[in-house]
């Protein structure tokens, strides 16, 4: 039977709304003022965009919202975002020296989400372009994470900036691939429309390597920045996969984003095929869309999948069953070309590899599945756009960790397609990397910091940017740091 939708608008709406509500302002309130604001503290270093969170927590804890957003957008552009889908368990909130006590860590994520939230309802205009110039130009390809990073550092450093993006709206992941639940697309687009306030040009609908050459841009701008992300979801490569009723597990998400959520065709019995975040969002998805039965099947073990524990429990508490050390051998068909089912088997793992225990094969009934087993590199876009650049064999460019630079002295790079596919706030981070990297390539001068501001540094806080060098500062922090120190080269006296 093909795919229909299972759901009215109103039911759907409920199932898919946000997990994670946010904070009135007394339980901001509450929760900012358990904050230590420890000196030198470990959740900043644990951020890949280095926001200064005892600063912002400590601005909230006084009623100063506005000052807090100022704090969290000012390193984190997409602060908003990273609020919702960071997994602040793994990162600063996983570092909280709470956990020390065995007490709950601080709610960094709630509470960066309270303060940035505040701004963007209420209209509140933080940032104005600078009028101060330096007379350069950067093409940045990709207005998703990575390049909405890069573009905003750069133009506050006051270059000229133009996305070339292929897609008609920015965002990338974030406006066409996290779960719903996790985050709306308006907030993802609303921060695009904060970098474009910064004075960055972002051209839609336009792809490079077809609607414009490398050699124009090459022609026209200083330095390029690339952050393409990844491409389309890997094949199974199982005999059966063109069936109707396969559906790759970006295309359901981004489905639930563009389209009316009651109007999103959905399996009765639907099988994930993956065991990373994707396959867990869009198992939950699946379920929370109607489907009556959602499997997770995964070829090796429980403790051996990527996906995080906590994402795993939402998982299981929405009704999700995981299939483990289970292995998919072939999707079956009906006469009419739809998927009927799989044909499976259970696995081992014998000296690190997975091996089908014999004999053990049996079919499952399913009309929907949905791969999730990783993306692909965009390795042939590339190098039939950039034959010359060097990537490793997996698909990813080669570049210099600390100023994203790659084999080309001219172009950069940061996010999915220079690491392989982390998290949003990585690809924030790089980009602010390499737009610190492009500055000192453009500008003649040597990489001196670190993206992390920690506490060492100078003690004025940076007029402009994210704190790549002169981190944004709690003044009282600041002035217990210097009266026991007073040199600031970031270390206490003894
Ligand atoms: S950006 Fe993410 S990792 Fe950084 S402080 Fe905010 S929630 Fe934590």
């Amino acid at each position: 039977m093909p795919l229909a939708p299972k759901l009215d608008a109103a039911s759907a709406a409920k199932n898919l709304d946000e997990v994670k509500p946010p904070y009135a302002p007394q339980e901001a309130l509450v929760e900012a003022n358990r904050c230590l604001f420890c000196f030198d503290a470990p959740c900043i270093m644990a951020c890949p965009t280095g926001i200064d969170i005892p600063s912002f927590i400590k601005k909230i804890a006084t009623d100063n919202v506005v000052g807090s957003a100022r704090v969290i957008l000012s390193a984190n552009i997409l602060g908003a975002s990273c609020a919702r889908v960071c997994p602040t368990e793994v990162l600063c909130e996983g570092a909280c020296v709470m956990l020390d006590k065995e007490k709950e860590p601080i709610k960094i994520g709630r509470l960066q989400r309270y303060a940035t939230d505040h701004v963007f309802n209420n209209n509140i205009k933080l940032f104005q372009p600078t009028k101060k110039k330096v007379g350069k130009k950067v093409a940045v390809i990709g207005a998703g994470p990575a390049g909405l990073g890069c573009a905003a550092e750069l133009a506050q450093m006051g270059y000229d900036v133009t996305i070339f993006e292929k897609r008609e709206k920015g965002g990338g992941l974030n406006t066409f691939g996290i779960a719903y639940y996790k985050m709306k697309p308006e907030v993802s687009l609303e921060e695009v429309a904060l970098v474009e306030s910064l004075g960055v040009e972002i051209r839609y609908s336009v792809e490079v390597g077809k609607d414009i050459s490398v050699e124009e841009l090459d022609k026209k701008f200083d330095a390029i920045f690339l952050g393409v992300g990844l491409g389309d979801t890997q094949k199974l490569g199982i005999p059966g996969e063109d069936a109707k009723g396969v559906v790759d597990a970006l295309e359901f998400i981004e489905q639930i984003h563009t389209q009316p959520l009651h109007k999103v065709p959905v399996g009765d019995r639907v099988a994930v095929v993956g065991c990373g975040n994707t396959a867990i969002d869009a198992s939950t998805q699946s379920k929370r869309l109607g489907a009556s039965h959602v499997h997770v099947i995964y070829r090796r073990g429980e403790k051996e999948m990527p996906a995080y524990d906590f994402e795993y429990e939402l998982a299981k508490s929405d009704g999700v069953e995981f299939l483990f050390n289970t292995l998919p051998l072939e999707v079956l068909k009906d006469n009419a070309g739809n998927v009927r089912g799989m044909k499976l088997a259970k696995t081992r793992v014998a000296a690190g590899k997975v091996e089908v225990i014999p004999g053990s094969e049996y079919e499952e009934v399913f009309d929907m599945i949905i791969p999730a087993v990783g993306q692909e590199k965009q390795k042939s876009w590339i190098q039939k756009v950039f034959p010359k650049l060097e990537i490793d064999k997996k698909g990813v460019i080669i570049n210099d960790p600390q100023t994203k630079q790659t084999s080309e002295k001219k172009i950069f790079c940061g996010g999915d397609c220079a690491n392989g596919g982390r998290e949003v706030v990585n690809a924030v981070g790089e980009g602010k990397k390499a737009a610190l990297g492009i500055h000192n390539f453009l500008m003649g001068e040597k990489v001196d910091s670190e993206v992390q501001p920690s506490r060492h540094g100078l003690k004025e806080g940076r007029p402009t940017g994210s704190g790549l060098r002169n981190p944004v500062r709690a003044p009282e922090l600041e002035e217990a740091y210097f009266s026991t120190n007073g040199n600031g080269n970031g270390h206490k006296k003894a």
